[in-house]
């Protein structure tokens, strides 16, 4: 694997698991001094043994992204750590379905509060540090922004919103060299899609829906993140990159 973030440093949100966790390995594995800042601890040491154990050079900190306090004491230790921060992936997340009628209001604003307030609070706190030698922010919407089912109101709304700050960052920190882009992922097989009604277990019929032949993976994920971190998109800012096996283009008809 190429070195292509080698002397740099990048913060991982929800790297812990699923998507981050393909994130944070793929950034380490091509020379990131890589940190999973995560609310789950356990999870959290537990992956950071792993990808140590493999002579990579990754660190856990404990954050609940919607939380000011702890975000900005987090992003501190990592700068106090690493000397640098160069990457910033939003990445931490919560799935959210239910009927309408039953949605609460304090589970609309927790999905509000991770899913879009978190990626907001990372990427002020970072950008105090990025400022010094520019940098770049991934922020992980969905094709959930784009596209919906029933019964997802806070989780699109949230996603939607990440679009929006995805460009409104891009315009305000365009002068510092810092680049600011959104991925969209469709269907991935990780645990947020375990959620019920959904089945643990993917079946041919969950991979023949995609026009690709299957369903995503993290690594789909990383790989993509990697070349949009790298200095190969050196030229992109301000816009969604949708990563979904040709899902979101797809037309449906009956013969
Ligand atoms: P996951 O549930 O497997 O992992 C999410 C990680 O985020 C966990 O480690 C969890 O502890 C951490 N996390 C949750 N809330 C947090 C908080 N408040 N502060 C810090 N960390 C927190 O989820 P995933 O499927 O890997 O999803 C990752 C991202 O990708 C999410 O933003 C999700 O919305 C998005 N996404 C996922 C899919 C999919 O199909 N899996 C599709 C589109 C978008």
């Amino acid at each position: 694997m190429s070195g292509r973030f080698e002397g740099k440093t990048c913060i991982v949100t929800g790297g812990a698991r699923g998507i981050g966790a393909a994130i944070a390995h793929r950034l380490a594995s091509e020379g990131c001094k890589t940190a999973i800042l995560d609310v789950d601890e356990e999870a959290g040491r537990i992956r950071e043994k792993q990808l140590t154990s493999m002579g990579l050079s990754v660190k856990f900190f404990k954050a609940d992204v919607s939380v000011e306090e702890e975000v900005s004491k987090a992003i501190d230790k990592v700068y106090e750590t690493f000397g640098s921060i160069d990457v910033l992936v939003n990445n931490a997340g919560i799935g959210y379905e239910k009927p309408l009628e039953l949605q609460t209001l304090d589970e609309w604003r927790r999905v509000i509060d991770v899913n879009l307030t978190g990626p907001y609070l990372c990427a002020k706190h970072a950008v105090r540090y990025m400022k010094e030698r520019g940098g770049v922010i991934i922020n992980i919407a969905s094709t959930r922004a784009l596209q919906s089912e029933p019964n997802t109101e806070p989780y699109s709304a949230s996603k939607g919103g990440l679009l929006a700050l995805t460009h409104a960052l891009a315009m305000s920190l365009a002068p510092y060299r810092i680049r600011v882009l959104a991925v969209s992922p469709g269907w991935i097989d990780t645990s947020e899609w375990q959620i019920p009604p959904r089945r643990p277990e993917l079946s041919p019929l969950d991979h023949g829906q995609h026009p690709a032949g299957r369903v995503g993976r993290p690594e789909d994920v990383a790989a993509l993140v990697a070349f949009l971190a790298s200095d190969e998109a050196g030229w992109m800012t301000g816009v969604n990159v949708v990563i979904d096996g040709g899902m979101t283009k797809k037309m449906i008809y009956i013969d």
